[in-house]
């Protein structure tokens, strides 16, 4: 089989939906291609945390832009995307209460709905907490989380009301090209044509770069997640908590359930090959997130403790992704590399790949500043923060 398209993407993970969703609606015809199913990589493993909270503009206005989809979804998208806004915090401790400060003065700059909080205001907004040890809290009303696979699955069904193909099971093989320009992807049985071909394909992201020698700075980093039921008492959903004390975070979800994980960088150590890693959570991993979570909640200790999971996150130097065309000029464009914290930006991200391949940037979500070059410029993306995923 072969196949001629305007624009082909390799991942049918939220990036990809996304950006063909977008792409779609610009009236090119696209093809996506999934070497599993739509949202079955770490897309549909994700907390799905929407907060606004960045300690750098860009990233921050990401996120506000794509609270709005989020909020605007069935309007925008067509269905729902199971958003519950329950509110966000963030804690830190006396080292970070400078920074959070200078960075809710720039999130307030450019309108996000975020204030500081004192520990009354947090008790009253969530009694169950220990807050004797907290120095600082920031609220965001509007955020909160969504259901990952309902999203991409939502965002795929809308990109192919529009005309687009969505081939799943269906691994890239290799990319082919001519005299320096991408003109396709062949895959197991069939060749697929396009002047664009777009890797979105997260934490493969340097393996399907590689494919045409291109090197990306993309390392698979085995993430884990715990699942509890909260103790009778605590069945109402709490809003999400970053907790930077205990480098943990934990958000509610249906059922009495709290989603949890750590914030820990030393995540980014653990790299593996992304086609096999081990799943389940390990008990050392589960009794330490236990012993954070119990410091901040209490209660918690009573939970019943729910299988929880292993996924992947697509670390680069920075914790930024790499949004580029590379090599330079030849319609292969690189939309990977979101490190733990691309869920709450994907809107946005469909809109700045379509800018980056048929557009032109608006000045206030430029791809431009996650180009690959930034590393070797000295212009990598820093926060403020000692935990890269808050950017
Ligand atoms: C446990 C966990 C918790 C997270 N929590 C949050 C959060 O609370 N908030 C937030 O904003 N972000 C969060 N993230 C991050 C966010 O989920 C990711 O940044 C985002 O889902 C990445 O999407 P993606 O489309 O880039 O990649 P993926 O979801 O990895 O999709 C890539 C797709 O490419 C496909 N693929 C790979 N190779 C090929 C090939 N050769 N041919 C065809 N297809 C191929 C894969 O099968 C996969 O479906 C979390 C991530 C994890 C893992």
């Amino acid at each position: 089989m072969s196949k001629s398209y305007d624009a082909i993407i390799i991942g049918a993970g939220i990036m990809g939906c996304c950006t063909a969703f977008e792409l779609a609606k610009k009236g090119l015809k696209v093809v996506v291609l999934d070497k599993t199913r739509i949202g079955e990589g770490p897309t549909g493993e994700s907390s799905a945390i929407i907060r606004q909270h960045y300690s750098n503009e860009l990233t921050a206005r990401m996120a506000q832009y794509s609270l709005k989809v989020f909020q605007e979804f069935e309007e925008q998208i067509g269905e729902g995307c199971g958003f519950n806004a329950t509110g966000f915090v963030v804690l830190v401790p006396a080292s970070d209460r400078a920074g959070l400060e200078a960075n809710i003065a720039v999130q307030r700059g450019i309108g996000i709905n975020t204030r500081m909080i004192s520990v009354e205001d947090l008790r009253e907004l969530m009694p169950f907490l220990d807050t004797a040890d907290m120095v600082a809290a920031a609220y965001e009303p509007d955020s909160g989380y969504v259901d990952p696979y309902l999203t991409v699955n939502a965002y795929a069904r809308a990109a192919r009301r529009l005309g687009t193909d969505v081939f799943q099971n269906t691994t890239v093989s290799s990319i082919l090209f001519d005299a320096g320009k991408v003109t396709g992807v062949r895959t197991v049985d069939a060749v697929f044509y396009a002047p664009v071909v777009v890797n979105c394909t997260g934490a493969w992201g340097a393996q399907v770069a590689a494919m045409v020698g291109v090197t990306l700075p993309i390392d698979a980093c085995r993430v884990q997640v715990s699942l509890l039921r909260r103790p009778p008492g605590h069945e109402a959903p709490h809003p999400v908590v970053v907790d930077l004390v205990h480098a943990s975070y934990f958000r509610s979800d249906a059922g009495g359930v709290t989603v949890a994980g750590l914030i820990d960088p030393a995540e980014a150590k653990n790299i593996v090959d992304p086609d096999n890693y081990r799943k389940q959570t390990d008990f050392e991993f589960v009794s330490d997130l236990g012993e954070r979570l119990t410091k901040r909640y209490p209660a918690l200790e009573h939970s019943e403790i729910l299988e929880g999971f292993a996924s992947l996150y697509a670390v680069t130097p920075d914790w930024h992704p790499i949004m580029d065309e590379i090599p330079p000029a030849s319609g292969f464009f690189q939309c990977s590399g979101f490190s733990g914290h691309g869920f709450k930006l994907a809107p946005a991200v469909g809109v700045m790949t379509v800018d980056m391949i048929i557009g032109t940037p608006d000045p206030g979500l430029d791809h431009r500043a996650f180009r690959l070059s930034r590393f070797e410029e000295g212009k990598a993306i820093h926060g403020s923060y000692e935990f890269s995923i808050l950017g």
